[in-house]
């Protein structure tokens, strides 16, 4: 029905075409700034009497948008248009419900360059890191309409003598989507298209920090014909909003994706059934991550300096994959520290709508007060090596920081601090270098880069992580090639961009019949 499924390319910006056309994306999505979104419930715009403003974190006086801000009353009408249209629209074939979603992949491909330039001015994501967002955001699509026909056809069991017997895939019900801002587009897109195309109908409360990019998504989900009432779009804060979200009894389930604290009072809240509950919420949650990347005595020094460089600050550090532990055998610490401290401190940080910036500023004020109050922890816990003051100016620019000689169980090297911040940890021998990586509450992603064969087949077995990865760098999952998620206090391991995602949106009724 559809062509076999295959990852967006990534644009080149060495090349002067892509460079031409996210320029001029920039200009167009310059001028159309300071717009206002409503949020929508059952197909209808609803003006609302607060609102969400956001700012460009590298220029916060210019505002990119502003949107409606749900009230936990919006929140309840939001979900009695979702209670409403779920009848028909889990009746809806699959195929159908798959079209919407290839026809929606098909609407972004064409506008990647815009959506890109308005992931430029909403989260300061360089050009490469929102142009891969865009595509990761157009993958999900792709990738769960097809998965989905695959499902519905997937209906065999083993024949027993005398009846006939199937199983069905049925959607849930009525979910919430609490999404996070560091994927605007991508997260947000695939939380949604994943349990929409399994037949569900949704109510999605974005972060308040990205609410525009959800708002600009919202609508290509509209053009792509999906009913009103499938997806109900409140944007709001976590407080009100979200709770209200969370613990409303006509809701099925709850897919989050944020913090580990967050996550956590979600988890509790879905557990506790409410009066006139007929069901036990199925809370799907992404949490965290303190991820390490090991480099062993008979790593590619080179590689090794590269791939952590990239993990550790590419976006920021603000990536729930990033690298914030780096643990060098003690015989290359040294060697490959020089060459670390090298590449991150020719990185440049700075307004990120100028092709050269490889880092631009972080997300909002609270989160620069949080990195810089761990920087100062940090002080404390090693020694200082790289960057730790912020950047002069409006924006809230952070540069790359490093500290070594940090113990493995300083809080620089347990807590998630999602800046760029990298903590250096030095290891005796393999032994103690996995025991460092496997010794925080997260598991996430982790990376190993060494020439010795052994080594690498010891860490698929005792790297306890959801993502691990040889020889290169621990961020940057591809739909359907790392399909992602984590272990431990990194979440329930949904796997986002993989076979069985969607399983997790879905429920297996089996039927026989006696002849
Ligand atoms: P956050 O937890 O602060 O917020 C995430 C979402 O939860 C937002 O929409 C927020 O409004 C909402 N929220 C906050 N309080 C709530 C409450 N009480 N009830 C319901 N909803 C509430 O996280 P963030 O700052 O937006 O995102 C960064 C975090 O997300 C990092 O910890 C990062 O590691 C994690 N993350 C994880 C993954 C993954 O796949 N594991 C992916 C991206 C980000």
């Amino acid at each position: 029905m559809f062509a076999p499924f295959a990852n967006e390319p990534h644009a080149d910006f060495r090349q002067e075409g892509p460079r031409r056309r996210m320029r001029e994306a920039l200009e167009r999505v310059g001028a159309a700034l300071g717009r206002t979104y409503p949020l929508v419930i059952g197909g209808q715009p609803v003006e609302t009497a607060d609102s969400l403003v956001s700012r460009n974190p590298a220029c916060p006086s210019q505002v990119v948008g502003i949107t409606g801000r749900a009230t936990p009353e919006h929140i309840d009408r939001a979900i009695q248009a979702a209670a409403q249209a779920y009848p028909e629209w889990s009746r809806t074939p699959p195929e159908v419900r798959a079209r919407c979603l290839v026809k929606a992949a098909a609407i972004l491909r064409r506008r990647i360059y815009e959506f890109s330039a308005w992931m430029v001015y909403e989260v300061s994501k360089s050009w490469t890191e929102a142009y891969a967002d865009a595509a990761e955001a157009i993958d999900f699509l792709e990738f769960y309409a097809r998965q989905m026909v695959r499902l519905a056809g997937q209906r065999e069991t083993t024949h027993f003598p005398g009846e006939e017997a199937e199983v069905q895939y049925l959607p849930l019900g009525v979910g919430g989507i609490i999404s996070p801002w560091n994927f605007p587009l991508a997260i947000f897109t695939g939380m949604t298209a994943g349990p929409v195309v399994a037949g569900n109908t949704v109510v999605c409360k974005p972060a308040e920090q990205s609410p525009v990019l959800a708002a600009l998504c919202f609508q290509v989900l509209e053009e792509a014909s999906l009913p009103p009432g499938v997806v109900n779009f409140v944007p709001g804060f976590g407080e009100d909003a979200g709770e209200a979200l969370t613990g409303d009894p006509r809701i099925r389930f709850v897919s989050f994706t944020g913090s580990k604290a967050v996550g956590l009072r979600i988890y509790e809240r879905v557990a506790q059934a409410r009066p006139s509950q007929h069901w036990l919420k199925r809370a799907v949650l992404e949490m965290g991550g303190k991820n390490a990347i090991i480099v062993d005595e008979t790593a590619d020094l080179d590689a090794a300096a590269e791939g952590v460089v990239a993990s550790a600050f590419g976006f920021q550090g603000q990536k729930c994959s990033a690298c914030s532990r780096l643990i060098a055998h003690e015989r290359i610490h040294d060697a490959l520290l020089e060459r670390v401290v090298q590449r991150a401190a020719a990185l440049k940080v700075g307004d990120p709508a100028n092709p050269e910036t490889d880092m631009g500023a972080v997300i909002d004020e609270d989160a620069m007060r949080k990195i810089l109050s761990y920087i100062e922890i940090g002080r404390g816990e090693g020694e200082l090596v790289l960057g730790g003051e912020p950047l002069p100016g409006e924006g809230h620019f952070v540069p790359p920081t490093l500290f070594v000689n940090v113990a493995p169980g300083a809080r620089i090297a347990q807590e998630e601090i999602f800046g760029p911040v990298l903590a250096v940890l030095r290891a005796a021998d393999f032994d103690e270098a996995l025991e460092i990586a496997n010794g925080t509450e997260y598991g996430l992603t982790g990376a190993v880069y060494s020439r010795d064969r052994s080594r690498l087949e010891r860490a698929r077995r005792e790297f306890h992580v959801g993502n691990l990865y040889f020889n290169r760098k621990c961020t940057g999952a591809l739909v359907d090639v790392q399909p992602f998620g984590g272990f431990n206090m990194s979440g329930t391991d949904s796997k986002a961009g993989g076979r069985d995602y969607l399983l997790l949106f879905l429920q297996q009724k089996a039927i026989s019949e006696r002849w």
